[in-house]
């Protein structure tokens, strides 16, 4: 048996709140309303836009006319720019006195509002706090209200953002990115497109496999994963993903999912996948299912189930997305990947660039 390594996450955080349950979503009346009584001042919303047209679904939440409802664009995933930009935004209509943030949407919308929260309290710009425990302050109260279940973003204490200028594709990773409070309700995920609602869970079952494959392992981050990666077989292999008591499962499985990976690493499907959204654009969760289906040699029994998780739920992912790209496409793509060390390391070990040669990994993005 191989000898565990050590992740060196000594201490972690999770979540320091949360109310579950269909029909969850009431309860951030009475939750904003404590924090106005307490603290005053208005609170910012970052709305997904998909509720723009979809409003019935968030009618439940009452609305006072000092807040800021923001919607944000998920056209594209969170850039540098895009955050400050929301942060002006927030600013410039009503100083930066709020008494919360509130994040309500996919992983993409709960990392805007995560990113937000913490620049409200601390100086400069998005870009400035990339990287691990850069932020000195706790960042604004932020409660998360997630409606579509799999990247864990509820759970983690990193929110991801694209540099455009330097191609950096990392977090502010710091235990203050950590939602104060979460409203998990299963009926909010109703209405998510079934293919989306597909890519998003399996981003859960894909953080699962990779860290329960992986070198660095933590026992609460393992038991967290076993238990997600349970309840992701009992939904994705019932044939009726979507049905009320699934999409609760799935919910707990995310945040699950989520708690695991934030003392665990990832392993060969992100890396490959963070290549296909750097330099293709893809979004994450359908760039993980692509780059799934080329892993049969690395990890032979998640790709058969994988596999059969398709075939049950009537589901496509896009084939030929590396048809026709130039060589220096592809080397950009190499770079992409192979610059993410610690999760390669984590799924083969010290030598790592030599099974990942240049050939290696074109043949694997040709194969997509
Ligand atoms: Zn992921």
């Amino acid at each position: 048996m191989t000898v565990a390594l050590d992740t060196g996450i000594k201490n972690a955080r999770n979540v320091s709140r949360f109310v579950f349950g269909a029909g969850a979503v009431e309860s951030i009346n009475e939750l904003l309303s404590r924090r106005r009584d307490k603290y005053g001042g208005h609170v910012i919303l970052l709305v997904d836009e998909y509720f723009k047209d979809n409003y019935q679904s968030l009618d439940k939440i009452e609305r006072h006319q000092q807040d800021q409802w923001i919607y944000v664009s998920t056209k594209y995933e969170p850039t540098t720019d895009a955050i400050d930009s929301i942060c002006h935004q927030v600013k410039k209509a009503q100083g930066i006195k709020a008494c919360g943030v509130v994040g309500i949407g996919g992983g993409s919308t709960l990392d805007t509002a995560k990113c937000v929260s913490n620049l409200l309290t601390n100086h400069g710009n998005a870009s400035d706090y990339q990287g691990w425990d850069l932020v000195s302050m706790p960042g604004l109260y932020k409660i998360g209200v997630p409606t579509l279940s799999g990247t864990g973003s509820e759970a983690t204490r990193t929110c991801v953002m694209t540099n455009k200028s330097t191609g950096l594709k990392l977090g502010m990773n710091s235990e203050y990115t950590v939602f104060d409070q979460l409203i998990l309700d299963p009926d909010l995920t109703s209405t998510a497109p079934p293919n989306q609602y597909f890519f998003s869970g399996m981003d859960c079952w894909i953080h699962c496999v990779e860290a329960l494959s992986g070198a660095y392992r933590n026992p609460v981050g393992d038991a967290f994963s076993r238990q997600a990666l349970g309840l992701c077989r009992e939904v994705f292999g019932s044939g009726e993903m979507m049905s009320g008591y699934n999409r609760e499962k799935l919910m707990v499985a995310s945040y699950l999912g989520g708690s695991a990976i934030a003392m665990s690493y990832v392993g060969l499907v992100h890396p490959f996948s963070a290549g296909l959204s750097v330099v293709l654009g893809m979004h994450h969760c359908i760039a993980n299912c692509i780059v799934m289906a080329s892993m049969k040699d690395f990890y032979p029994e998640p790709y058969r189930e994988f596999m059969d998780f398709l075939k049950v739920n009537d589901i496509n992912i896009p084939h030929g997305v590396c048809e026709d790209l130039s060589d220096d496409e592809f080397e950009a793509l190499y770079r992409a990947t192979i610059v993410h060390e610690k999760p390669l390391l984590n799924a083969l070990g010290s030598r790592f660039s030599e099974v990942l040669n240049r050939g290696r990994v074109r043949q694997i993005f040709e194969a997509m």
